[in-house]
């Protein structure tokens, strides 16, 4: 069975010509949604690609920054619109660590009617995760991880695909190199780059534990790595980053380079 990565947005926290960070893990008929972003553009690309929100009932949150859960709130929205015109099924499950759990449940019943809020309570889970617990979501297992980030609690997680593969979602900063030994020999690493290094100047990644191009691909140079895939950008130059940044991370990584677009679909073969 073939499995996709369906990137609905590949910008960074504060992005105005993309969506923020997140992407759908795509197995049989159902999907797994990890992040959010943070506006209603979570809605209007998932309706781009026509993916019915019945098809969405698990939700992986990796931290309680604004680009990456706030997407929730809206998804909520529609989702209980659905629900109360009887078209979804009442059944939506959010993995998280517990600060974002307690993010969630403290402010959803502050933004919408009673009567959206009592629906909520009811079809909504918020299942906590613990550091390196395993779960199994769309009929695959996953363990998710801390990554020991700088700022809020940052989860990632690992999982075994089809025919074997290892694919590892890293959140949003430079890996520690403590999870190396982790990471080491997988078929995907999924790993933000905030920009080329030429232009560390003008966008400053290192100070907010971002990592330029150049700076993940050494880093992550002899892990035998097969396929890297690079999100959580600058938008500048939107219309040529996939040459530009593929470009520059083959100067110093030997194995594959995917810097996708908002709504790219990327086959795991
Ligand atoms: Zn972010």
């Amino acid at each position: 069975m073939m499995q996709k990565i369906i990137m609905l947005g590949t910008g960074h926290g504060f992005v105005y010509n993309c969506y923020n960070t997140c992407f759908l893990l795509q197995n049989d008929d159902e999907y797994f949604l990890i992040d959010t972003g943070g506006s209603a553009h979570i809605v209007q690309n998932l309706e781009k690609l026509n993916i019915n929100l019945n098809k969405i009932h698990n939700i992986f949150i990796s931290h309680s920054h604004t680009d990456h859960i706030l997407g929730l709130f809206w998804l909520l929205k529609r989702i209980t619109g659905m629900v109360l015109s009887g078209k979804y099924d009442e059944k939506l499950n959010i993995y998280c660590n517990d600060e974002v759990a307690n993010a969630i449940k403290n402010i959803y019943p502050n933004l919408f009617p009673d009567v959206y809020v009592e629906e909520i309570d009811r079809y909504l889970k918020v299942i906590v995760l613990q550091n390196n617990e395993t779960k199994k979501i769309t009929n695959r297992k996953y363990t998710f991880f801390d990554v020991m980030a700088s700022k809020n609690k940052l989860y990632g997680f690992e999982t075994i695909l089809d025919n074997n593969k290892k694919l590892v979602f890293l959140g949003d900063e430079t890996c520690n190199p403590l999870l190396y030994d982790r990471i080491k020999n997988s078929d995907y690493v999924m790993h933000e780059a905030f920009c080329l290094d030429s232009e560390q100047d003008i966008f400053k990644p290192y100070e907010k534990k971002h990592s330029t191009v150049k700076s993940v691909c050494e880093n992550f140079a002899n892990l035998n790595i097969k396929n890297l895939i690079l999100y959580h950008t600058e938008d500048t130059h939107l219309v040529n980053r996939k040459e530009l940044y593929t470009k520059e991370a083959q100067k110093y990584f030997n194995g594959n380079v995917i810097v996708p677009n908002d709504l790219e679909i990327i086959e795991i073969n």
